[in-house]
């Protein structure tokens, strides 16, 4: 069965789904995107992830391609076309196609492109071992908060990361505390074992797995701070761990390096890693029960 995508009103093959050349995604990076988990067939935090696709338009003055309804169709159309069960869904949205011009076109309108991506289970090693994180200056725009695909800093981070044999980036602002990683928020649990992430401004992104973790952490009685933590803080922290709708919570056994706590995942983390997936699960069930 071929991998289908949507493209403004169609669904192509994967191979032949493109956008014109005059499409300001390309031109400007002039867009957005979303990435909604796909657990056991169901879209897990929907509306969140609709709520921040629409922020992040809003904040551009791009309008919605379509309805919130419609974007919801089109996502299980594409998961029961696709017949994806455990995956991403990626929303694309751009201000459109137009002839080049840096200002806003006057007549334009948001192009819409939906994939989906297949995941596998993560990886029994990582789990047990925990993944290496290094370190290095943040050299974004002041806007991270807006999910923009203009993601060339993230890409070059990344690319460090990886030639340095590591799984992520965690990125530093001027005054040396971790803003996030490439595509994931950074958290440490302190000696006190206090459960610290960067506060939502706009020099993070406000990731919905950060949010729903948030959420299952106050449920369960930990105490937590959203707040800037240093490099030098992590390094010293008794755990860390990563998040995100692909890594969901992801132990960090070294940074730069350097072992944290005893170098092996963290027992809290790990706990909220169950949780989390409890949550997903929980989550799920809901899903697949309103879709019914
Ligand atoms: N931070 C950045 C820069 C990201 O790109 C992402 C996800 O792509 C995240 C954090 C995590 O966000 P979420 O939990 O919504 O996947």
């Amino acid at each position: 069965m071929p991998r289908l995508a949507y493209v403004n009103g169609r669904y192509l093959p994967h191979r032949q789904g493109a956008v014109h050349i005059e499409d300001r995604g390309f031109q400007f990076a002039d867009g957005v995107y979303e990435v909604v988990p796909v657990y056991q067939g169901s879209l897990i935090d929907e509306e969140p992830h609709l709520d921040r696709l629409e922020r992040s338009l809003r904040e551009l003055r791009i309008p919605m391609p379509a309805g919130r309804a419609t974007l919801k169709l089109i996502a299980r159309e594409l998961i029961r076309r696709n017949d994806l069960r455990t995956g991403l869904v990626y929303m694309q949205v751009t201000r459109g196609t137009a002839p080049r011009e840096h200002s806003f076109p006057a007549k334009v309108s948001p192009t819409l492109v939906m994939t989906t991506r297949q995941t596998k289970p993560h990886r029994e090693a990582l789990l047990r071992d925990g993944v290496s994180v290094i370190t290095a200056p943040d050299i974004r725009w002041r806007r991270c908060d807006i999910k923009s695909v203009a993601l060339l800093a993230n890409v070059l981070v990344k690319q460090k990361a990886v030639e340095a044999g590591a799984y992520e980036a965690w990125q530093v602002d001027d005054q040396g505390r971790v803003t996030e990683g490439s595509s994931t928020n950074a958290w440490i649990v302190t000696n006190e074992n206090m459960v610290v992430t960067r506060d939502a401004s706009q020099a993070i992104l406000n990731g919905i797995t950060r949010l729903s973790l948030l959420k299952v952490i106050r449920a369960a009685g930990y105490e937590f701070a959203e707040r800037p933590f240093t490099v030098a803080e992590a390094k010293s922290a008794r755990e860390a761990f990563l998040t995100s709708s692909t890594s969901y919570v992801m132990p960090v056994t070294r940074i730069d390096g350097a072992p944290i706590g005893d170098g092996r995942p963290g027992a809290l983390t790990m706990a909220l890693r169950q949780n989390y997936m409890a949550y997903m699960a929980d989550r799920q069930e809901a899903a697949a029960g309103q879709d019914a």
